[in-house]
């Protein structure tokens, strides 16, 4: 039976995924920073349910090794788990550069590194690590969130290049902004911050209605049967992309003006 480890299983876009893999017959290994969270989503498809922190480099590579070990076999690791983190950089302390770093760069790493050599002698296996459009395009309010998902990106292309000649495929999905608990949760465990926070979601919820996590989870099990490298999603987050690349300046002028309208709404803000 064919295997799979999501990590941030417990909730949102992880969730889905277990949702969607689960449906497909795939026993899937739901791990999460929230243990019994894990565990609700594994009873929910018949799979199991294990807390995990993925900041934790020897934690993954037990749960890696042990899963392989278990089921004999270990087709796809989806590197998910990730924190939200927002404020302008002068808001930022240097524990929100860290934390970012930690979990969404260091927690991807660390179940490459534990994936990757399992999946080489196995001579198959799929890592799908979840970044965002905030790694393709400028996105202001979070410069370290941007530079984890950048990361991510970076690390997925070039980790796919070497893959393939092993038999592994490597994929990197980058959405828009999606309806999770995630917009809810900025600065986990951090100083707050006032554009990171409030502001912020209000500002995202007011551009209408966000892409479900049960219709990303469809567009990723698409994107990897057609072993897409990069799954960018949905249409909307593609021409962001697109025009990024079109012309970098024009889409960091563009990005300017939210910053620009911010400081506006700040100072009306003050003076009322
Ligand atoms: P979410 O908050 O609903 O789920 C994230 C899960 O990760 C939670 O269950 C949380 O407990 C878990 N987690 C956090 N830190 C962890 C750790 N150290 N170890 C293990 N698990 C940990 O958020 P989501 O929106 O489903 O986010 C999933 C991924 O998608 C993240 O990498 C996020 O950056 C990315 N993403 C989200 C959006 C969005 O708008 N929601 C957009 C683009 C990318």
């Amino acid at each position: 039976m064919r295997t799979a480890i999501v990590t941030g299983g417990a909730s949102g876009i992880g969730r889905a995924v277990c949702r969607e893999l689960g449906g497909r017959g795939v026993h899937v290994v739901v791990a999460d920073l929230d243990g019994a969270g894990a565990e609700r989503v594994a009873g929910e498809i018949g799979g199991s349910g294990v807390r995990l922190d993925v900041t934790d480099a020897r934690a993954v590579e037990d749960l890696v090794t042990g899963v392989r070990d278990d089921r004999g076999r270990l087709d796809f690791v989806f590197n998910n788990a990730g924190i939200a983190v927002g404020g302008t950089a002068e808001e930022l302390t240097l524990d929100h550069w860290n934390r970012t770093i930690d979990v969404n760069l260091r927690g991807v790493v660390h179940g490459v590194h534990a994936a990757y050599p399992v999946m080489i002698r196995q001579g198959f296996g799929h890592i799908v690590n979840t970044a965002s459009l905030a790694g393709l395009v400028p996105t202001p309010m979070m410069a370290p969130y941007a530079a984890t998902k950048h990361a991510v990106v970076g690390l997925s292309l070039a980790l796919r290049t070497e893959a393939a000649a092993h038999g592994v495929k490597v994929s990197v999905v980058c959405p828009g902004f999606v309806d999770t608990p995630l917009l809810d949760h900025v600065n986990p465990g951090l100083p707050r911050t006032r554009t990171g926070t409030s502001a912020r979601r209000s500002a995202i919820r007011a551009q209408g209605r966000l892409y479900s996590a049960d219709a990303l989870a469809g567009d990723i099990m698409r994107g990897l049967a057609r072993d897409r490298a990069l799954i960018v999603v949905p249409a909307s987050g593609r021409l962001a992309w697109l025009g990024a690349r079109l012309s970098p300046s024009l889409a960091v002028r563009v990005a300017s003006l939210a910053v620009r309208r911010l400081g506006r709404d700040r100072r009306s803000g003050d003076s009322s």
